[in-house]
């Protein structure tokens, strides 16, 4: 039943999901993290969701396995959903390597509610960014089914913005970021 005195209502902008997915070092975090102050300093609610605080409690149990890696999407794709339904903008920061998890993820929500948003940067610059020291241990074997290295990542088909990180600096991706929401955050279903 519809209550007069919806989310939207209250903090006057729409909510909806933002999901980054790419490879480790792609700029998921970062970018996520300058989306969110962008977003807050502009008066909306938001709420950020990143694959590696996520691991730390609700995900902890779960490895880099296909299926955890499942597991780990559907959660918190579930998790987004419970924060949509509260009115946030969920910004999502996670791998997430494939495309039915992520395509499950996308069905949860109305059209217009969840952007898909592919940071495509090479896996050579990732490697050299290499901001948690991540690859040269999984390069020397010291971490098992890593993405892009010794496990596969599907690129996306149809996201809904492809950001080439390498490319564009960190603003320039915000620039686009924003332009992408502007609209949607202004859609309201109520009046
Ligand atoms: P991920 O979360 O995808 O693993 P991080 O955000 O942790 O990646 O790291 C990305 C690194 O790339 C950071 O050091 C960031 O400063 C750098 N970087 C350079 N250009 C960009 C850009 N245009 N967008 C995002 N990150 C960028």
């Amino acid at each position: 039943m519809s209550s007069p005195c919806q989310h939207e209502l209250i903090k006057r902008h729409a909510a909806c999901v933002v999901w980054f997915t790419g490879l480790s070092g792609a700029g998921k975090t970062t970018l996520a993290l300058a989306l969110d102050d962008a977003l807050r300093c502009r008066g909306v609610h938001t709420a950020v969701l990143d694959g590696d605080s996520l691991r730390l409690g609700l995900n902890s149990d779960l490895g880099f396995s296909p299926e955890d890696r499942a597991t780990n999407v559907r959660r918190t794709a579930q998790v987004s959903k419970l924060m949509l339904d509260a009115g946030l903008v969920v910004i999502v920061s996670l791998i997430s390597p494939q495309a039915e998890s992520r395509d499950q993820a996308r069905s949860l929500f109305n059209a217009n509610q969840f952007f898909e948003v592919y940071l495509n940067t090479p896996l050579a610059v990732c490697e050299q960014r290499d901001p948690k020291g991540l690859y040269q241990l999984a390069r020397g074997g010291d971490i098992a089914q890593f993405t892009g290295i010794s496990a596969g990542y599907e690129v996306p088909a149809n996201p809904d913005l492809v950001l080439q990180t390498h490319q564009y600096t960190i603003s320039e991706c915000l620039e686009r970021l924003l332009a992408m929401l502007e609209p949607a955050l202004k859609r309201r279903s109520v009046n």
